[in-house]
């Protein structure tokens, strides 16, 4: 795994042109109208907890409400898996656990992620496959959009996609730093044939082991489809 990339991509969006960024945060004007879709399996894989939302669901709503996000990064040859973080658990339909089916139960105390959203800011292929910044996600499928928001509110949401892009790429980082040690240490080896046939048992209904990167190292958490479904 590489960490050059992910400290180009951390400097490269620390040094993202602020004025640019306005100039979009102003032209999409976008306001949300808490209409919940980005709340929905419809919209949104998952919802990605840095580990600051993850402690901070677990002090106020409880921990039964995190699983480990998914789309695991890696198996090691014992069969268990490792992910860089935790997720909000989904209702069986996909949904957001705290998504009511009309607005948040908990928006003011809502993930990162749900109050930077539809903004975001960084690297990802488009339709053709050409890998730039993305500033915007969903556009014209939800909220309103044209309204005209404040300069101070402007430079808000600009210090917080920052952070929150930049959060999630020390914690991508953290991880594989954290990896490298770990496998190092136990003489472990990643493989993905291993990863292929524990992902088919899983898929049978068999629990499995998932080695979650949160605040520095691994939390163990054994899982059935039921649980994250
Ligand atoms: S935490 Fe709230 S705002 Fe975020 S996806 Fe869930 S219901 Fe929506």
């Amino acid at each position: 795994m590489e960490t050059f990339n992910i400290e180009k991509e951390i400097r490269d969006l620390e040094s993202f042109p602020d004025e640019k960024y306005l100039k979009i945060i102003r032209e999409v004007g976008f306001v949300c109208d808490r209409c919940g879709k980005c709340c929905t399996s419809e919209f949104n894989d998952h919802i990605f907890l840095l580990d600051d939302d993850a402690q901070r669901i677990i002090d106020n709503q409880g921990r039964e409400y995190l699983r480990p996000a998914p789309h695991f990064d890696l198996c090691d040859n014992l069969g268990r898996f490792y992910v860089m973080g935790y997720a909000l658990k989904t209702k069986p339909n996909g949904d957001c656990i705290f998504y009511t089916g009309s607005s948040c139960e908990h928006y003011e105390n809502r993930p990162r992620i749900c109050k930077i959203y539809p903004y975001m800011l960084h690297r990802e292929p488009d339709e053709d496959g050409n890998i730039d910044f993305r500033q915007i996600g969903g556009l014209d499928e939800h909220g309103l959009y044209h309204n005209e928001i404040g300069e101070e509110a402007c430079k808000e949401i600009l210090k917080t996609v920052k952070e929150y892009e930049s959060g999630f790429l020390r914690q991508q980082l953290g991880f594989i730093e954290e990896i490298e040690k770990y496998f190092k240490d136990n003489n472990l080896r990643i493989n993905k044939q291993m990863y292929d046939r524990m992902m088919r048992l899983y898929q049978k209904g068999k629990a499995i082991e998932v080695y979650v990167f949160y605040k520095g190292g691994f939390e163990k958490e054994v899982i059935t489809p039921v649980q994250i479904s």
